[in-house]
């Protein structure tokens, strides 16, 4: 049996006549950006989400950094300060912050893979100004303690949903359990486009303004700029087909449920230390991710049963040459996470022959 990791052709392919029916919507439109699709999606998505706005931009990381840039804008942050982070997380969310002369202040994570939030306190300095969780792999952060430790110290919170869409922490949708967060539909994320697309959302008016403002040259008003602004739209024909794909997007998730649910009750050895899901939380498990101390044997014995298995990831953030001003820094969960993860296959157009075979090879692993 030869099981890839993800399988995106499969799963666009089970929409193949209503992407193309919006596709041909668009191209007969005449108008491809900041149109009525853009305008349908961002209503469709807000309403998902649950929150008062949603602001379609160019990608993940664009949603990011222009949350961070219109807190500039608006007087809520000022150069430098500094901006607490999760170490392990993957390299976009600390590239959003630098990226804006703010500052990363690295936090480890708990036995979730995600931010501690009993660990913020002792990180925080007089130029803290605001928090950035992650929902790694697809579980959301504790947001209770994340958000109770912002309200008694005045912090921004925005959230990372690049791998959540959908996921739930106290029964509140990612992406409404901060005072914004950045959404990602690269193809591969659980909610993907055909192409790069991102988002916003946020209960914020005057948030969502500046951000209307900034992802189009600034301008809040043709050939009006209220600041110096990016171009980072969402296009029309990718907003199309993400209206299409929002309509499987709860199913497909409770698909990824259930094949965890079974991995979890299944995947039984003693060298592989199973994912554990926070109180409250239901993820979407956008990766289903083990750790093993004999990680790369494992990654090889899976290969060899034609299982595609992929590492989030090889190299943490501080350990980047990108950042070689960090390269002393020791961070031993986040490094030990680094070394020991891997990523076995879940995806909603898996088949239960094949989940059971994922099952078989990791439990037939002789370890080492
Ligand atoms: C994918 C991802 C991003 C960036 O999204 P892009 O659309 O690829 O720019 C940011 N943060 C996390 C955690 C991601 O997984």
């Amino acid at each position: 049996m030869n099981i890839p990791f993800l399988d995106l052709g499969g799963i666009n392919a089970r929409d193949r006549e209503a992407l193309i029916a919006a596709f041909t919507r668009v191209l007969d439109s005449g108008w491809y950006v900041l149109g009525r699709e853009v305008e349908a999606f961002e209503a469709e998505y807000a309403a998902y989400c649950g929150t008062r706005h949603c602001i379609g931009v160019g990608n993940g990381l664009e949603a990011l950094v222009l949350v961070l840039r219109a807190w500039l804008e608006l007087g809520a942050l000022k150069p430098g300060d500094e901006v607490i982070v999760p170490a392990n997380t993957y390299i976009a969310t600390i590239l959003a912050i630098t990226e804006n002369g703010l500052t990363p202040v690295l936090v480890e994570p708990d036995k979730t893979f995600n931010l501690d939030a009993a660990l913020i306190e002792s990180y925080l300095s007089g130029r803290t100004r605001a928090i950035l969780p992650v929902h790694l792999y697809g579980q959301t952060v504790n947001m209770t303690a994340i958000n109770a430790v912002a309200r008694k110290h005045g912090l921004k919170v925005l959230e990372d949903s690049a791998q959540a869409q959908g996921a739930r922490h106290a029964g509140i949708c990612a992406g409404a359990l901060g005072d914004a967060s950045g959404h990602s539909f690269f193809p591969s994320k659980n909610f993907g486009a055909l192409g790069d697309a991102g988002a916003v959302t946020t209960n914020d008016s005057a948030l969502a303004d500046t951000l209307r403002a900034l992802r189009n040259y600034g301008s809040h008003k043709k050939y009006e700029n209220l600041y110096k602004g990016v171009n980072s739209r969402l296009d029309e024909l990718q907003a199309a087909l993400l209206r299409v794909k929002l309509t499987r997007l709860d199913a497909d998730n409770q698909r990824r449920r259930d094949i965890a649910a079974r991995y979890l009750n299944e995947i039984r050895h003693p060298q592989i230390t199973l994912p554990v899901t926070g109180e409250g939380n239901e993820p979407v498990w956008h990766v289903f991710v083990v750790r093993s101390p004999a990680r790369d044997a494992l990654q090889r014995h899976l290969a060899g049963a034609g299982i595609g298995t992929l590492i989030h990831y090889p190299l943490p953030p501080h350990h980047q040459q990108a950042y070689g001003e960090w390269r002393e820094r020791y961070y031993p969960l986040t490094e030990a996470i680094h070394r020991e993860v891997l990523s076995i296959p879940v995806s909603p157009v898996m088949r239960e022959a094949e989940v059971d075979a994922v099952i078989a090879a990791c439990n037939a692993w002789p370890g080492q």
